[in-house]
């Protein structure tokens, strides 16, 4: 429908990732272009991973604009841009590049995403204590938000613990996060049910293992909050369980969403705005779309 607009002041854009098939980015991209009438285009790149200093540099040759970063390259890149913004030196990925004149700049979009997707819920945060599900990628950047919301306390599972230590580690001296405390299998369904506040982190429950959730049904109850950064299905076993027992749920469709739209404002320099009926109406088109 919009490919008579494109001419040779088209802006080109595009996501990097390997696989890159299932990236919901380019649909919600080119929402945004359609929406804010920029004459833009976003396109997937499926990149291997041996080719991803090629890729950025031939990007950036081409004129492309910018790029968003995902799995596997978040933290492969870190060496191989010439900027990174201080919330990727702290959390040490990069979903959001810059290409400039040649110049690569690196951002992370994921804090404010999380944050952002919360709405008026990120006051329930202040004081509040939180278990966290995974010590991976997205995790450091929940943490990294946690303490901006100024929680009491995060308690953190993880399947593997080798992955757990790291993760500790990189709490207490990349972010000087002093709040976070491990925990183990045996502890876990305890704590869920003392935490006002539950957030998983993890790709259990994910398509196509909609089976799998972390804790155990019964520890829910009408006083959790319990957000789940999966968005396939649109309804996480976790959530399943925990909404059945009366609790506030939320999945990673607006973090998605917001993460993106802070891609193209760096992108564009300009301050977009999503106002709540916009925001229902690309919710609604991304989530059918799974
Ligand atoms: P990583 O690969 O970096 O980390 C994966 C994490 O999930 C690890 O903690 C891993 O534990 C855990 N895990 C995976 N499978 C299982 C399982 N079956 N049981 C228990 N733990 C499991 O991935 P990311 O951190 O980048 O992404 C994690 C999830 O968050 C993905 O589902 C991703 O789609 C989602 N996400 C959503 C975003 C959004 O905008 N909504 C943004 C970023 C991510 P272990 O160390 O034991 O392997």
């Amino acid at each position: 429908m919009r490919f008579g607009m494109i001419n040779t002041s088209t802006c080109v854009y595009g996501v990097i990732g390997y696989p890159i098939e299932h990236s919901l980015s380019p649909v919600l991209h080119n929402w945004f272009m359609s929406n804010y009438k920029l004459n833009a285009v976003y396109v997937a790149f499926n990149v291997h991973p041996s080719e991803l200093k090629n890729a950025i540099k031939g990007g950036s040759a081409l004129g492309v604009i910018g790029l968003n970063v995902t799995i596997p390259h978040k933290e492969a890149l870190l060496g191989l841009v010439d900027e990174k913004d201080r919330d990727v030196k702290l959390v040490g990925a990069i979903n959001t590049l810059e290409l400039n004149a040649g110049k690569i700049q690196a951002h992370v979009t994921d804090p404010y995403g999380f944050t952002e997707s919360l709405g008026q819920r990120k006051y329930w945060f202040k004081n509040a204590e939180v278990l966290l599900l995974g010590a991976g990628g997205a995790a450091k950047s929940v943490v990294y938000a946690l303490e901006k919301l100024d929680v009491k306390k995060i308690w953190i599972y993880n399947r593997s613990a080798q992955r757990l230590r790291a993760f500790l580690d990189f709490c207490h001296n990349a972010l000087t996060v002093s709040k976070v405390q491990a925990i183990d299998r045996k502890q876990l369904n305890d704590i869920a049910f003392d935490c006002k506040i539950i957030i998983n982190t993890t790709s259990a429950g994910m398509y196509p293992h909609t089976g799998e959730s972390l804790l155990r049904s019964d520890v829910f109850h009408d006083a959790h909050f319990v957000y789940d950064l999966v968005y396939n299905p649109e309804k996480t076993k976790l959530l399943l369980d925990a909404e059945h027992k009366g609790a506030t749920i939320q999945n990673g469709i607006d973090m998605l969403i917001f993460q993106g739209l802070e891609s193209l404002r760096i992108w564009t320099k300009q301050p977009l705005r999503l106002e709540a009926p916009k925001l229902k109406k690309i919710r609604h088109i991304l989530q059918s779309r799974l």
